[in-house]
C-alpha cells in the first residue's frame, strides 16, 4: 500500500475499486486528441478511474477521505455502464494496517455520488448497514441536503441506498470543519454544489485533496473541468485559487480517481516534481 507522510500524518491508499468511465465525459469540452495524449482510453473510449479511499492518520484519529464503490452495491446494469470490473477491499486493506471499519473515526466525503459514496454502507443479509459504525461521516450541508432531494439530474447518482443507513452518522458543516488542528474540510461547490475539498498541513507541509476538482494528474489545467460537473465556471475558480494555493505552498495534490499517481508535487511551470505511483 502507497504512503505519503506529510509532516507528524501518514496518508494511505486503501483498494476501494475501480471503474471505467467514458473518458469524453471526464474531460469535458476537451477534444479527445488532446486529452488521450494525457491519460490513455480502451477501445470503448473507457478511462480508467480507481475509487480508492485515503486513511488520513494523525492526533490519534483514522480518518477515512471518500468511501470507495462498495461489495454488490450496483445492480449488473450499472456495473456494466461504469465499468466496475474491481469492487471494495477496504477491510483488508484497513486489516493490513492492524486496524477493522469501526476503527475509523471520521469519514470525510467530499461528495456523495454513487462512486465515492456506495463503500458507506453494505449488505447484511438484506439489509444495508453501516460500514463504518463507530464514525462521523462529515459532508456538506448543501450536499447533504441534495443528496436526501435530488433534482432530475443528480437523483442518477444521489441513491437512497447510500444514505438512509447512515442518517444518524452525518454531521454536516456550512463553509469548513476542522476535523483535527491539521486536517480541514473546505467546502468550494463546482462538480456538485456541495462539493468540498480536504487541506492537510503539518509541521510546514501541506498536502491537498481536491477531489472531482481535480480527479487525476491530467486534469492540471484549470479550464479541463468534466462534463458531470453541474457549475462548471464554479470548478474553474476553484481550481484556479487551490491549485494555486498548492504551487505557492509547495504542496502534495492528492488522488481517489487517478490509475497512475496516488500523489504529485508540480512546480510553477507545471512540470511534475515529485510522485508517489500506484503499484499495480
Ligand atoms: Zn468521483
Amino acid at each position: 500500500m502507497e504512503q505519503l507522510k506529510i509532516g507528524d500524518i501518514t496518508i494511505t491508499w486503501l483498494s476501494g475499486g475501480v471503474t471505467h468511465l467514458d473518458g469524453g465525459a471526464m474531460f469535458g469540452v476537451v477534444p479527445k486528441p488532446l486529452w488521450s495524449k494525457k491519460y490513455p482510453c480502451n477501445d470503448h473510449n473507457q478511462i480508467e478511474l480507481r475509487t480508492d479511499p485515503l486513511l488520513v492518520q494523525t492526533e490519534g484519529k483514522n480518518i477515512l477521505i471518500e468511501s470507495g464503490i462498495g461489495v454488490n452495491k450496483l445492480p449488473d446494469k450499472q456495473r456494466r455502464n461504469f465499468g466496475v470490473t474491481e469492487e471494495s477491499s477496504i477491510e483488508q486493506a484497513l486489516g493490513q494496517l492492524g486496524l477493522t471499519t469501526d476503527d475509523v473515526h471520521y469519514v470525510l466525503m467530499t461528495h456523495m455520488h454513487f462512486d465515492h459514496a456506495c463503500g458507506l454502507t453494505k449488505w447484511e443479509g438484506n439489509e444495508l448497514v453501516p460500514t463504518f459504525k463507530n464514525a462521523s461521516i462529515v459532508t456538506s450541508q448543501i450536499e447533504w441536503d441534495e443528496m436526501r432531494n435530488p433534482n432530475i439530474r443528480s437523483r442518477n447518482t444521489y441513491w437512497k441506498e447510500n444514505w438512509e443507513a447512515i442518517i444518524d452518522q452525518v454531521v454536516p458543516f456550512e463553509k469548513e470543519r476542522e476535523l483535527t488542528s491539521d486536517v480541514k474540510m473546505i467546502h468550494t461547490g463546482g462538480h456538485s454544489d456541495g462539493h468540498s475539498i480536504v487541506l492537510i498541513e503539518s509541521n510546514g507541509e501541506t498536502a491537498i485533496h481536491l477531489a472531482d476538482l481535480l480527479p487525476t494528474h491530467a486534469h492540471q489545467n484549470v479550464l479541463w473541468v468534466m462534463a458531470y460537473d453541474d457549475y462548471p465556471m464554479m470548478s474553474i475558480f476553484q481550481k484556479q485559487k487551490w491549485i494555486g494555493y498548492g504551487l505557492e505552498n509547495n504542496a502534495w495534490f492528492t488522488f481517489y480517481h487517478d490509475a497512475f499517481y496516488r500523489a504529485l508535487k508540480w512546480n510553477k511551470e507545471g512540470e511534475i516534481m515529485e510522485s508517489i505511483e500506484r503499484e499495480t
